[in-house]
């Protein structure tokens, strides 16, 4: 699991105090070299806004906002530190161009048919749903009425679109991208609920579980540490799980069912010697967002 306490991107719902959206340019050039001249940010990966997003106040989800072009130069400069390009992206355009540029993850992928699934899957590209924010916004309310008409349009298709994702055998990697401290939705111990809600889209536990370990190291490219299996010379990330996950995946989204933890082979939950009889041990960063899963830096064009 990649390892790291540093959030400096905003949700890529693009609120209006995103720093990211404050420091974003439009040139694809100078959109590559601005990570790297920020220390401390963008480690693993370059995360690019393909489309609109729902809290951002002037754009639309379903508009792209990178022609192919720009694209490809962010993928190619990235390319060069050994970087892969992450794409927050709501509606297909934004989707087809990203994947077209050699993209490696779709974040959101709301408005995936069945040709941009076809697309992903022929491109080895990486879904990651981000189901909880979707559920979180809508169970909250009290968004602005520009936010709230475009979250409703999203709510309506995102989760038939990635259940169709999963059906055509697109990769999923579990993730979210709202804050994860305080009392945030994703907040640390709230944001279980994804493995919950990708089970309800079709996944079976196996599969969740699978989006969750193998497949979120995945997501770094280049940058993927030894992580997310319980393998000789990869990290020991463990979860102790008290019950059996493959028969109640919701055990996961309840840290008072995760007995231990352990980060790297350290023990950061639980007491050793403590594990209940029978322990279900999951390799994981299951409890994790993708705040930790990539630390990422939102490029924006407002
Ligand atoms: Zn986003």
């Amino acid at each position: 699991m990649p390892r790291s306490t540093t959030r400096r991107s905003s949700p890529c719902t693009h609120g209006p105090s995103c720093p990211a959206c404050g420091t974003a340019t439009r040139t694809s050039k100078a959109a590559v070299r601005a990570p790297s001249t920020t220390s401390g940010w963008c480690k693993n990966i370059i995360k690019v806004c393909a489309s609109g997003g729902v809290l951002s106040v002037i754009d639309d989800p379903l508009h792209q906002e990178f022609t192919v072009r720009e694209l490809r130069t962010i993928v190619e400069v990235a390319g060069l530190a050994e970087r892969s390009v992450a794409a927050h992206c709501h509606g297909k355009p934004g989707i087809m161009t990203a994947l077209e540029a050699g993209v490696l993850t779709i974040e959101h992928g709301s408005y995936l048919d069945d040709e941009a699934c076809t697309a992903m899957r022929e491109a080895g590209a990486i879904l990651v749903p981000t189901l909880t924010i979707i559920r979180e916004l809508l169970d909250g309310g009290g968004l602005p009425p520009y936010a709230a008409r475009k979250l409703a349009d999203i709510a309506r298709v995102h989760r038939d679109n990635i259940a169709r994702a999963h059906q055509a055998g697109v990769r999923i990697a579990m993730g979210t991208d709202i804050q994860s401290s305080g009392d945030a939705p994703a907040a640390w111990g709230r944001h279980g609920r994804e493995v919950v809600l990708l089970n309800d889209i079709g996944m079976n536990p196996l599969d969740v579980i699978e989006a969750a370990t193998a497949n979120d190291p995945a997501t770094l490219g280049r940058q993927a540490p030894r992580s997310g299996l319980l393998h000789e010379g990869f990290d020991a990330d463990i979860l102790v799980v008290d019950g059996d996950p493959l028969s109640d995946i919701s055990l996961l989204a309840d840290p008072s069912k995760i007995t231990a933890v352990w980060q790297a082979g350290t023990l950061v939950k639980g007491r050793r010697g403590c594990v209940t009889p029978a322990p279900v041990a999951v390799c994981a960063p299951l409890s994790h967002p993708e705040s930790v899963r990539r630390p990422t830096y939102s490029l924006h064009y407002r």
